[in-house]
């Protein structure tokens, strides 16, 4: 019936010299007795509908109790976030980004974790329900704050991280004392800008004429911080964009870098974003490099950096000192792949 009824709507109909053509989405629930009432079974048949506009409109979902479950599951988890941004509940990982040539230690990734009654929920599960939510902005600034005192410590005890790499998502920089509130804390922990890197994904960069996250953007760079442009290669980048007078990296994204030494059309692109980056006076570093076939090959094609499992996982905070404290003395195994 529902498809009849769905088929039915979908006639186009003439208005004013027009073809007008209609689309229905259908939700069914059905009633098995017991003791639901009236309005459980209109939210169900609810929930069934946005199922059926989320799969594509012109359709029809018939309600399951797994589908009220992910939805359950999906309100608990914006629920305890708000919870955790309220007593800070965030850790801060480092990953290492290392030179090719010589391996030093040129930078150090901020991610952020969660652990969430005893399981480590991963921030691609949480972030999008946080973006979703709004909570983008106040889960940034906790792990801005903590970041920041880390490096700022670091700094201070004369440990080399290169320069710390923030994660920053287009909701964040939309706040309108972004800028005003990174500056602050910078000054606030003694952390110099020219140690702070902005990671941004391409789409944030297209954003920017209707929000003014450019202008927030120009004035960090003014004032010494570093722009990133993150998963390169898998957004809308406009090569426009990619100019040396508004990005200062480009990060190759994961997917490019897997199977580097397999996948020709990889070897490929690799190699030239490498050369794009290079004419255009742009720093490079690739990411996600795991295998030592992966880290030679990137070696191979030039590639100046890199970050990924094969160097070192993102570590907590008094791992990644001791790992850096290590490194900064010693060349990195890197140089021996080079040499291998
Ligand atoms: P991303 O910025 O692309 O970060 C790199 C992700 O790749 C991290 O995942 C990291 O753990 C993972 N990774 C690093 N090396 C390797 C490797 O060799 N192999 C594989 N398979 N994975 C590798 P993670 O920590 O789960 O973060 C996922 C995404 O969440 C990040 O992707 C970033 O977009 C976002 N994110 C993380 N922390 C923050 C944050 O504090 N703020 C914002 N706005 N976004 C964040
Ligand atoms: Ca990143
Ligand atoms: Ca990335």
């Amino acid at each position: 019936m529902a498809e009849r009824i769905v088929t039915g709507l979908k006639q186009p109909l003439e208005f004013a010299g027009t073809s007008l053509k209609p689309s229905a989405s259908a939700g069914i629930a059905l009633y098995h007795g017991g003791n639901g009432t009236v309005g459980d079974l209109i939210v169900n048949a609810d929930l069934a509908l946005y199922l059926a506009k989320a799969e594509g409109r012109g359709s029809y979902q018939l309600f399951a109790t797994t589908l009220r479950d992910k939805f359950e599951e999906k309100a608990n988890l914006e629920r305890e976030l708000r919870e955790a941004i309220t007593s800070q509940a965030f850790a801060v990982h480092y990953q290492p980004q290392v030179s090719l040539q010589g391996g030093k230690v040129i930078g150090v990734e901020a991610l952020v974790r969660w652990e969430m009654a005893g399981r480590n929920v991963s921030p691609g599960e949480f972030l999008p329900v946080a973006e979703k939510a709004g909570l983008m902005p106040a889960l940034g600034r906790i792990v801005f704050a903590k970041a920041i005192r880390t490096a700022a410590e670091w700094h201070r005890a004369g440990i080399d991280f290169g320069r710390l790499s923030l994660n920053v998502s287009a909701q964040e920089l939309r706040e309108a004392d972004f800028a005003c509130h990174l500056l602050d804390l910078l000054k606030q922990e003694g952390l110099p800008t020219r140690l702070v890197a902005l990671e941004i994904v391409e789409t944030v960069m297209l954003d920017d004429e209707n929000t003014g996250i450019g202008l927030t953007l120009k004035r960090l760079r003014k004032a010494g911080i570093r722009l990133e442009l993150d998963d390169f290669g898998t957004g809308y980048a406009s090569l426009a964009h990619i100019s040396a007078n508004e990005v200062d990296r480009l990060k190759i994204d994961r997917r490019f870098v897997r199977d580097i030494d397999k996948n020709p059309a990889n070897t490929k692109i690799v190699k030239a974003i490498i050369e794009l980056a290079r004419g255009l006076g742009i720093s490079i570093v690739a990411e996600g490099a795991e295998t030592d076939v992966e880290l030679f090959w990137l070696h191979d094609l030039g590639c100046p950096a890199v970050q990924g499992y094969g160097i070192a996982f993102p570590m907590p905070s008094s791992q990644a000192e001791a790992w850096l404290a290590t490194h900064s003395l010693a060349p990195h195994r890197t140089e021996a792949i080079h040499v291998a």
